[in-house]
């Protein structure tokens, strides 16, 4: 019971590695509010952890929305802890810096960067106001210390969600509102399948865990959905309460061995 007592609003909440999150946020204690643009999945997903959770209709990119999300979020249960801003998209992968359009790279940094960004403007601004100490954790990527094959927008946004971490960490300091990022290697959600499928249509969720397995570092382990939750909620939770502007890379020394070897 890591979180008891405490109100989380988790965007992109309703698959992947924020609907983990959810659920690991309310078996410690938590209340959830899941935000995200699949209303269906997110009001499923809420239902199933009622009455700890509830669904909020968010595109991320829009700032009435992520504005809305935070006041709800305060006005249903009186206080806000944690925003757990994890809701992004892959962009066009396979393409290369000459080639790739700006409609996709506009596209990426809406979600990627001005969503990051506006849900820590909001979060900070409720906290504040609130005189909260609370925990915002943005979810990066390996993207944020290497450059993803082919992936120039994705690689660009996932590079400025550390920037938009380490500024609001810095700034928000005085304020007892700590600020982190999660920055997993490759897991085998909806996100990454349907990124492959458009170059490969067979590509499922089996191809996923054979790509991850053998691709990784970390013989033996896939790195699941759950994982990172888990890493999220110690930096959301008070055991961390001391760790602000840090990148937790989980990667099974992926970007060790090929990002920084000579
Ligand atoms: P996912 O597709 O399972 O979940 C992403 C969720 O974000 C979906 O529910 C989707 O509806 C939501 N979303 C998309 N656009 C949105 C918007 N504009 N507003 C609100 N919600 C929106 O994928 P995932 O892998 O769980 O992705 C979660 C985060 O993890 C993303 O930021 C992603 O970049 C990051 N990440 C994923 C991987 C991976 O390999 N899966 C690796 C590193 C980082």
């Amino acid at each position: 019971m890591r979180l008891k007592g405490k109100v989380a609003v988790i965007t992109g909440g309703a698959s992947g590695i924020g609907e983990a999150s959810a659920k690991l946020f309310v078996e410690n204690g938590a209340q959830v509010v899941i935000a995200d643009i699949q209303d269906d999945h997110g009001n499923r997903l809420a239902q199933s952890l009622a009455p700890n959770a509830c669904f909020f209709h968010c595109d991320v990119s829009k700032e009435t929305d992520v504005s809305a999300l935070v006041d709800y979020a305060l006005e249903k249960h009186g206080r806000l802890d944690i925003v757990f801003s994890n809701a992004g998209i892959p962009g066009g992968l396979f393409s290369s810096m000459a080639d790739v359009t700006l409609e996709d790279l506009e596209r990426v940094i809406s979600v990627n960067v001005r969503g990051a960004y506006l849900c820590t403007k909001h979060a900070a601004r409720v906290m504040i106001g609130a005189k909260t100490r609370g925990s915002i954790l943005l979810t990066s990527s390996m993207a944020s210390v290497m450059a993803m094959p082919n992936g120039p927008s994705y690689t660009a946004s996932k590079h400025a969600v550390l920037g938009i971490m380490k500024s609001a960490a810095t700034d928000l300091a005085p304020h007892g509102i700590r600020v982190n990022c999660v920055s997993p290697a490759g897991v085998s959600t909806p996100m990454l399948i349907d990124a492959m499928k458009k170059s490969f249509p067979s590509f499922d969720k089996h191809c996923a865990d054979e790509m991850l397995e053998t691709t990784m570092e970390l013989k033996g382990l896939t790195l699941e959905a759950d994982d990172v939750a888990k890493s999220a909620l110690f930096l959301c939770s008070d055991d961390a309460r001391y760790i602000s502007g840090h990148n937790l890379v989980i990667d099974g020394a992926f970007t060790s061995c090929k990002a920084f070897s000579t």
